[in-house]
């Protein structure tokens, strides 16, 4: 390895007097008013629709009056004519087995206001209010809408007996300073999403079990059954259909709960997603919700998080699956307690994700994974990536669609992310960087953090000045390796 900037970088963490980063805009919002959701959804597994009313409880969580309100409408993206698709033409063949199929988003009627279809994408519900709203006053406002599932191994869509409700209702936009109307991008995981409360009631035929994120009650009538459940304080709200099998068990009192289709070491996959839960609830802070369900389903990548409930794709094998279920449940912290604007951050929880399940396997030997060997195989992969594409630029600061394919996007944001971690480690010593992340998980719990406020957290932790030393890895200036 050529790691002479990088010997320069560590020289100057050591030299440089303390100049400390202030912590502003990151406050802890725990018991800030939020908008509430209440869904009543009926899945119709023969057409593969989805009746649905949405009826929200919105909260002005901005600084300014409000005339209209804007909401993501995700399965806008599998439409047919979509400008930003949910995969790229090369992931085209394995995210749609039976060829391309479209779905999308219908909107029957709003009330509370008058609405439009608008943003980048025709992906964007607008409502114009009757009557403007300060800063923490109220609209409520009622979506009856209608999806269309596509056949899709992908966040939202079905396969096999397996339908993916993510991203499936209309969801506000962030504002900043203006509502974020990002599109969907095929890269990476294009949202950027606010607190708030579901009270979700999916009806679906009774042979279905409908994975929750949160404890749930289900009542049959005749041939349908309804599944309810009540999740507060969440980055998002996703639902999984299925004919599955479970095994559950228990940490700390929550429920950990793993529904899969086919697995002959479910017990196993369990105990990873367990052992998970608890290390990082020790390390970065107590795990907030009542349950964690971890389900085995039709998925293109290798799994996606959500709060409480996650993905783990079935076409994963033997380590894979638990290594998946290890980093999706760092994401439990990293993205769901703690939020980022994936859209422009990515690396803010992708490498956080990525180097807390290098930690995992490192305090918990059992699983035959070593710390320096994960360490080894990304230093070795970044290298060869940087050097056969003869690389550049290896910032890891950048927007979604500013990465030229989703394997760049993988190196710069998870690789080099861990990198950047692994480097932190060898300074501050494990204890220290761990102390400032569960620093950072604390102070940011259910806010939309910043790049800055994590480095004024672990530098809070650690009293040392750090900026300087991470900018040099998210902005690409330390490169880890020279370019022959
Ligand atoms: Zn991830």
């Amino acid at each position: 390895m050529k790691m002479k900037r990088l010997s320069k970088v560590f020289a100057l963490l050591l030299c440089v007097a303390f100049s400390l980063t202030a912590f502003a805009g990151c406050k802890n919002k725990e018991g800030e008013a939020r908008s509430a959701y209440a869904i009543t959804a009926e899945v119709n597994t023969q057409d593969m629709t989805v009746a649905a009313l949405c009826e929200i409880d919105y909260v002005n969580r901005t600084e300014v009056e409000l005339s209209e309100v804007w909401f993501h409408l995700y399965p806008a993206a599998y439409r047919d004519g979509a400008s930003f698709t949910p995969v790229t033409a090369a992931e085209t063949g394995s995210a749609y087995p039976n060829g391309i199929s479209y779905g999308g988003i219908e909107i029957n009627g709003v009330a509370g206001g008058e609405y439009e279809i608008g943003g980048r994408d025709d992906d964007i519900l607008i409502v114009k209010l009757p009557k403007s709203i300060m800063p923490s006053e109220r609209a409520k406002i009622t979506v009856d809408y209608k999806l269309k599932l596509p056949n899709i191994r992908h966040r939202f869509g079905y396969e096999n007996d397996t339908v993916n409700l993510g991203n499936w209702f209309p969801i506000e936009c962030a504002y900043e300073g203006g509502f974020d109307d990002s599109p969907y991008y095929s890269n990476g995981d294009p949202f950027n999403l606010p607190i708030c409360d579901y009270n979700v009631k999916i009806t679906a035929p009774k042979d279905y079990t409908v994975a929750m994120p949160a404890p749930a009650t289900r009542n049959e009538n005749g041939e349908q059954a309804t599944t309810s459940c009540t999740l507060e304080n969440a980055r998002d709200f996703a639902a999984v259909l299925g004919k599955f099998q479970t095994v559950s068990g228990s940490v700390n009192s929550v429920n950990v709960n793993y529904y899969y289709t086919s697995d002959d070491k479910a017990e196993e996959h369990l105990k990873a997603a367990c052992d998970s839960l608890e290390y990082f609830s020790n390390s970065f802070g107590a795990y907030p919700y009542k349950s964690y369900s971890v389900v085995q389903t039709a998925f293109n990548q290798g799994g996606m998080e959500y709060t409480g409930l996650v993905y783990v794709s079935d076409a994963a094998r033997d380590k894979m699956i638990s290594e998946v279920i290890i980093h999706e449940t760092a994401h439990q912290w990293w993205y769901g307690i703690v939020g980022n604007n994936q859209i422009k951050h990515a690396w803010l929880d992708e490498a956080l994700a990525e180097f807390s399940t290098t930690l995992f396997y490192k305090n918990n030997p059992d699983y035959g994974v070593k710390y320096d060997d994960r360490i080894a195989d990304a230093m070795g992969g970044f290298t060869l990536f940087c050097e056969l594409g003869k690389v550049s630029d290896t910032s890891m600061e950048r927007s979604l669609g500013d990465f030229a394919s989703s394997t760049e996007y993988t190196y710069m944001t998870y690789v080099k992310g861990q990198l950047m971690y692994d480097s932190l480690m060898k300074t501050l010593g494990e204890k220290t960087l761990v102390a400032g992340l569960k620093n950072y998980a604390s102070k940011c719990a259910y806010t939309t953090a910043q790049p800055d406020n994590l480095i004024a957290c672990l530098e809070q932790t650690s009293k040392r000045e750090l900026k300087s030393f991470i900018s040099g890895f998210i902005d690409g200036t330390v490169k880890l390796y020279s370019i022959n």
